[in-house]
């Protein structure tokens, strides 16, 4: 592996450590370190490590085969969790990856509208073939895609009639857990709306903030959501889905269908721990405690002085990265940019604990 990496954001200098073991929210490294973790591996590891539940179900599905070939029986379990879930989504389809679904709801558009061009924002992350921090990579999807200001509200104002979809996270994650502001994205609701542009929202991490997504909590339904992380159980997941009228253009059994291929879209595990997670784990109040512990830890990082954004079990920590392996040392994991994701099995102890680690640390 070039650098001996294959997830280039888990490369941090000299060398990554090797985690070879995780219980409830505790991991373990290679030479025996133990850590509280506080990535929640970016917001996929919600539930934390060998939940119960979530086991059973992958030991329940293992035992019957893995690669079936089929539709199996636990697919749409998981689809109708997920469109009970998500106001926007009334037809869904699964791919492997949040890259993989915000390539296919782009193409998706592009194809319904018959347009070429997707509006993106600045600091935006959809994928590894859809970058848009410091104006993007030489890796993005050939798409012409059109850069505007996150949180600007003129930036609507760039939706033309040659414009097929405006991609955008109601909150930038690997951005900084920069919360949109609700009159920035009615705005894009707005302008979308009347040039006839499909608005999607990358809710890859962010629908894990409210039972419906931060699509609910700001009242705006976007055309298209994009799903990843969490929903899988863990395992490696992706979804896209939304208006009838266009997702019903994958219906196999139409003589005009448009095809969507994937070896994987269906695999066993995935769609059995998946429908365990939000069937038998995640409810809205556990949702609410969480984003409980999330604000707690955002206003005692606050009152150390240091700047604390996000929203709910989301953080971000602003010019604290000189404290990144110092808190480590003292048994913290994080994303050394500041990304903090909290998992169900973290206790206040356990917040408290980082905010008194950080100001030790700061100190
Ligand atoms: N969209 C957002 C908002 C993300 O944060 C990510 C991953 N960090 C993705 C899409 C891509 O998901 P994946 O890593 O599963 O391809």
């Amino acid at each position: 592996m070039p650098g001996g990496n294959t997830r280039s954001v888990l490369h941090v200098p000299p060398f990554p450590l090797t985690i070879i073991r995780g219980e409830g929210a505790r991991t373990w490294d290679a030479d025996g370190h133990e850590y509280l973790d506080f990535l929640g591996e970016y917001t996929a590891g919600l539930y934390g490590h060998s939940h119960p539940v979530i086991h059973a179900a992958i030991r329940e599905a293992l035992a019957d085969g893995t690669t079936l070939g089929g539709p199996n029986r636990y697919e749409t379990e998981l689809a109708a969790a997920i469109c009970g879930r998500f106001p926007s989504i009334e037809l869904v389809r699964f791919c492997n990856s949040g890259t993989e679904a915000n390539v296919m709801a782009l193409s998706l558009a592009r194809a319904a509208t018959g347009r070429r061009k997707v509006v993106v924002f600045e600091g935006g992350y959809h994928g590894g073939v859809l970058y848009f921090h410091h104006g993007g990579s030489p890796l993005n999807f050939p798409v012409p895609f059109v850069l505007a200001e996150y949180n600007d509200p003129a930036a609507a104002d760039v939706v033309d009639e040659d414009t097929a979809a405006v991609l955008v996270e109601p909150m930038l994650g690997s951005g900084g857990a920069i919360p949109g502001n609700r009159d920035f994205l009615q705005a894009l609701r707005d302008a979308t709306r009347e040039r006839g542009t499909l608005l999607v929202f990358d809710e890859v991490m962010t629908s894990r903030l409210a039972w419906g997504g931060l699509q609910e909590v700001l009242g705006i339904t976007p055309d298209l959501t994009t799903l990843g992380k969490y929903l899988g159980g863990g395992l490696a997941f992706g979804a896209f889905g939304g208006r009838r009228d266009l997702m019903e253009r994958f219906d196999p059994s139409r003589d005009d269908a448009w095809p969507h291929a994937g070896t994987f879209n269906n695999a066993v595990l995935t769609m059995a721990a998946g429908a365990a997670g939000l069937t038998q784990v995640l409810t809205p109040d556990e949702i609410a405690r969480l984003n409980g512990l999330g604000d707690r830890l955002r206003d005692q990082i606050a009152e150390l002085g240091v700047d604390a954004t996000g929203y709910g079990s989301m953080v971000g920590l602003h010019g604290v990265e000189h404290a990144y392996y110092g808190m480590l040392e003292r048994g913290y994991w994080y994303a050394r940019r500041g990304f903090v994701a909290l998992s169900l099995p973290l206790t206040q102890e356990d917040v408290d604990g980082f905010a008194a680690a950080l100001a030790a640390e700061l100190a």
